[in-house]
């Protein structure tokens, strides 16, 4: 496995209770990239069935992560709103989306102004008039979720090694068989790419062009004023945002296609903060309590985006080589439950949902896998 992120750490520990010898490694502390930089939302509300039923099993597993999985749970169940935009009301995409949504089994429910205000007196709908609810979602701790993981694949058996680089890939006859180290090379009977925006410089060694572009995303803090609010992704303001341990809320764009990258940055920074500062105002129209509330931090992030938003998962058309990368920013609620997913698949040459291998890096055609469309 290369990277330990929430993903790397997770395939490493579902293949190793499979019984595989794994061994993963990271030049820098686990979590310590994207993962650490998260907002860790964890919700259920996908546009498509397999997405949908990938976030439902991540959401099982960090509700019950200490007997899963191991540690103190990461995980709070604050409750989750979708805020649609008018159009995919009045078009009817919403409520087909909904229920597409408890055809999978998962717990969600639309609710109007009235429904919404017994659960949550803080946000205002007005202008919309309807949620999507889901009364299990939540957020997750992202250094807790990483401790937890890491800990609970060294005790299934996975060599961890901190402070090793991969520095290319290993090819012989056709087939990847191993990994260049700066600790020298490891053989593997199958290497798992699991290097977030660094995976494309790796794979790009045996001649795989991933369509990963590094892409910023930032998000600000600010204090509560109430003792606490739903999670929300808030479609028709542009904006996501959750409650934050001890008293604040953090809050996020969904558009980033100013901020594209011209290389992997382990620092990143947006390049103009104003960018982030419209996310206030649309805080403040769906959370009204946070009228006046200062910028007290900011944050930033980059994400491995893929033309399509989807991840690249599963093996490649290179016998023994294996991705799990290109997540697009939506890779830690499902992080857990992929990893168990491609440990299976790793072990018996198919996924246990088939359907996720849609995802394999063959759906994106050629000429896509190269400068990023927009998402
Ligand atoms: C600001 C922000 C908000 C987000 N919000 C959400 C959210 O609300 N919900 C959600 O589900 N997702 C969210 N995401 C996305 C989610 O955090 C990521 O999809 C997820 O953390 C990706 O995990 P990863 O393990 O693939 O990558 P990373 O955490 O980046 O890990 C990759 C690892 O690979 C290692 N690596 C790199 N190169 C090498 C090499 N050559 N050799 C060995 N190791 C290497 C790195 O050191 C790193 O530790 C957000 C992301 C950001 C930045």
């Amino acid at each position: 496995m290369i990277g330990g992120g929430i993903v790397g750490l997770s395939v490493a520990l579902f293949a190793a209770r499979e019984g595989l010898a794994v061994a993963l490694i990271d030049p820098r502390p686990f979590g310590s990239a994207s993962t650490a930089r998260s907002g860790a939302l964890i919700r259920t509300h996908y546009d498509s069935e397999v997405e949908a039923r990938l976030a439902l099993a991540g959401l099982t597993l960090f509700e019950s992560f200490s007997e899963l999985i191991g540690g103190e749970s990461p995980f709070t169940p604050t409750g989750f709103a979708y805020v649609p935009t008018v159009e995919e009301v009045v078009d009817g995409r919403f409520r087909a989306r909904v229920a597409m949504l408890a055809g999978c089994g998962i717990d969600t429910e639309i609710l109007d102004a009235a429904g919404l205000s017994e659960i949550d007196l803080n946000l205002d709908i007005s202008d919309v008039g309807v949620v999507a609810y889901e009364p299990r979602s939540g957020f997750a701790d992202p250094a807790l979720t990483t401790a937890g993981l890491a800990a609970a694949a060294r005790r299934a058996g996975t060599q961890l090694r901190l402070g090793v680089a991969a520095t290319g890939l290993i090819e012989s006859g056709g087939r990847v068989i191993g990994a260049d180290t700066t600790a020298g090379p490891v053989f593997a009977g199958a290497v798992c790419v699991c290097a977030g925006v660094r995976s494309r410089a790796l794979c790009a060694g045996v001649g795989l062009d991933l369509p990963l572009t590094p892409t910023v995303i930032a998000l600000l803090t600010v204090p509560r004023a109430v003792p606490g609010h739903l999670s929300v992704i808030d479609a028709a303001g542009g904006i996501y945002f959750r409650p934050d341990p001890p008293q604040q809320t953090i809050v996020g764009r969904r558009a980033f296609d100013d901020v594209v990258l011209d290389a992997p940055d382990d620092e990143p920074e947006p390049p103009d903060w104003s960018f982030m500062d419209a996310a206030l105002p649309a805080l403040q129209r769906r959370l009204p309590s946070a009228i006046g509330a200062p910028v007290i931090a900011r944050r930033a992030g980059q994400l491995d985006m893929t033309p399509d938003g989807r991840p690249l998962l599963g093996p490649t058309a290179l016998p023994g080589l294996w991705l799990s990368c290109g997540w697009s920013g939506t890779g830690f609620k499902t992080g857990p439950s992929a990893g168990q997913q491609l440990a299976r698949w790793l072990v018996t040459g198919s996924a246990p949902d088939r359907d996720l291998e849609a995802f394999c890096i063959e759906r994106v055609p050629e000429p896509a896998r190269g400068p990023r469309s927009p998402h």
